[in-house]
């Protein structure tokens, strides 16, 4: 099933498992990490670098960009969406 909306956890380290949903943050080591939104649990990683993504965090409500394409997993592009304001926008 489509996510419609994810919510921040933020913290040092991504855990190993991954609840759907939740968008796994670490300021500390740059990256995100999330579950595929379109219900595959494909492991979604994001890096918050120059030239990768950027996250904006307004009180609480994230946003990443670029968007957020699946190219991994075994079925690539798949999955295209935004992450604004802790919403999942399909494109
Ligand atoms: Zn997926």
């Amino acid at each position: 099933m489509k996510l419609t909306e994810i919510t921040a956890v933020f913290l040092d380290f991504i855990p190993n498992e991954l609840e759907e949903g939740k968008l796994y943050i670490s300021e500390k080591y740059k990256t995100a990490t999330h579950l595929c939104a379109c219900g595959c649990k494909c492991k979604t990683i994001t890096p918050l670098k120059e030239g990768e993504w950027t996250m904006t965090n307004n009180n609480g409500s994230i946003t990443l960009s670029p968007s957020i394409g699946n190219f991994s997993g075994e079925n690539p592009y798949h999955a295209h969406y935004f992450i604004r304001d802790n919403k999942i926008l399909w494109h």
